[in-house]
């Protein structure tokens, strides 16, 4: 067993911090204040091959191990996390279906300008009636002729403004909860499909999130990825890889919080001595570093599991409940360090503290992942 990673996996995460620090952390505020969707950063980002990364390079993609993704998820979002999401919703979820069960056709037709930065991707699974219990949706798909026409609204889609392709998942057999959704590529543009209300958000506010509406929505037969009533599995499957991504996040916020933390800590000054040198204080950086790096590892090792081949889903749940749980409770903290000046508009930590709080509940919330790690172990 060997605790360190490749000398690529080194050079892609000092890459995007590198990468992060000068295009990113300098607007970061402003994206969060304006709450705009920062196409500049996400132009230069599939610019350089980081919209793409575990895709192989044939389709557009960087050939990446899913471990160095999940790193650069991570550095992206240690600056800004609603970019880091932007990234990790197009890569784990609109590029990995096409990726993992789209045919040779869709590859190249839909994977290629989504992973070489191109188009950017949405994922349209949750409805108004359907969150956690995905089953309860109520999109419908009916072939006529050489086509599915599909109705229904989804909610919560991030990227769904700004988006140039849709995955998104409609019963084709209503009866049969178990194989009767199937999936689907929607492309902008494409008559019936239209975006409907845009959300304003507490945290990640520069990642675009509305209703995604199809009324007689007519999609290609051939848009149809994988097989008919492969929806659900297509939607568990990247969902699990997606998960990877959040805890990757929230492990990039937690650090920003740390980061944050230590500065201040070292610089502010109370009874004549920086804050740091009271023992209440370095507990609390203490107990930050210890939990950052157990949630790294945890990514990691799911991320590692991916890479090999082996099944991952349980490890990816135990990732995200635990970073996203430890990166909300140490932004707390941070600001808690930080005093009165935390929770001031324009501080860093009061933005970490926003968009920790996500991290729990998009992508399968805390409850989900307990579901699916208690139900692999009482199988
Ligand atoms: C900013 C944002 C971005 C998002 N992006 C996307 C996206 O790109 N694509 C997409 O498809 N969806 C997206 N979502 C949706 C997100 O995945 C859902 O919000 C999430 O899965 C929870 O669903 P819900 O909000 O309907 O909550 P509900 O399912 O109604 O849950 C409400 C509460 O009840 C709990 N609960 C539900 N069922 C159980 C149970 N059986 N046992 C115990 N507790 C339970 C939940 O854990 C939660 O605490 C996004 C959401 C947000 C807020």
């Amino acid at each position: 067993m060997e605790f360190k990673l490749s000398e690529e996996q080194e050079l892609i995460k000092a890459n995007m911090r590198e990468f992060a620090k000068t295009y990113v952390e300098p607007v970061a505020g402003e994206i969060d204040e304006s709450g705009r969707y920062p196409a500049e950063i996400i132009k230069k980002l599939g610019e350089g091959g980081w919209m793409g990364m575990p895709f192989p390079v044939e389709y557009g993609g960087a050939g990446a191990d899913y471990l160095s993704y999940a790193i650069a998820v991570e550095e992206l979002s240690r600056s800004c996390a609603a970019t880091g999401f932007t990234m990790s919703v197009h890569t784990g979820l609109a590029c990995g279906p096409i990726a993992l069960f789209g045919s040779e056709a869709q590859k190249k037709k839909y994977l290629t300008p989504l992973a070489n930065g191109g188009h950017l991707g949405a994922f349209a699974l949750t409805e108004p009636g359907a969150g956690t219990d995905v089953g309860s949706a109520t999109t419908t798909a009916v072939l006529k002729g050489d086509e599915y026409v599909l109705n229904g609204t989804k909610t919560f889609t991030s990227n769904g403004p700004v988006a140039d392709t849709f995955v998104t998942f409609a019963w084709t057999d209503p009866e049969d909860k178990r194989k009767g959704m199937s999936s689907f590529i929607v492309s902008k543009g494409t008559p019936g499909l239209s975006i409907g209300a845009h959300f304003m958000k507490m945290g990640i506010r520069g990642s675009q999130t509305s209703e995604v509406v199809f009324k007689d929505c007519h999609v290609p037969k051939e848009n149809l990825i994988g097989n008919l009533g492969d929806g659900l599995k297509i939607a568990m499957s990247c969902l699990d890889h997606g998960r990877i991504g959040i805890a990757a996040q929230a492990v990039g916020i937690a650090q920003a919080a740390l980061d944050e933390s230590i500065a201040y800590a070292k610089a502010r000054i109370q009874f004549g001595k920086p804050i740091a040198k009271n023992q209440a204080i370095q507990w609390m950086l203490a107990d930050m570093q210890t939990d950052i790096t157990a949630g790294r590892f945890l990514y990691y090792y799911a991320a590692y599991l991916k890479d090999q081949g082996m099944p991952f889903s349980k490890e990816a749940s135990m990732a995200k409940v635990f970073c996203s749980e430890m990166c909300f409770k140490h932004a707390a903290k941070a600001v808690q360090i930080f005093g009165g000046y935390g929770y001031i508009k324009g501080q860093k930590v009061e933005r970490l503290l926003r968009d920790a709080k996500i991290t729990e509940i998009y992508e399968g919330t805390s409850e989900a992942q307990r579901m699916n790690i208690a139900s692999s172990l009482i199988r």
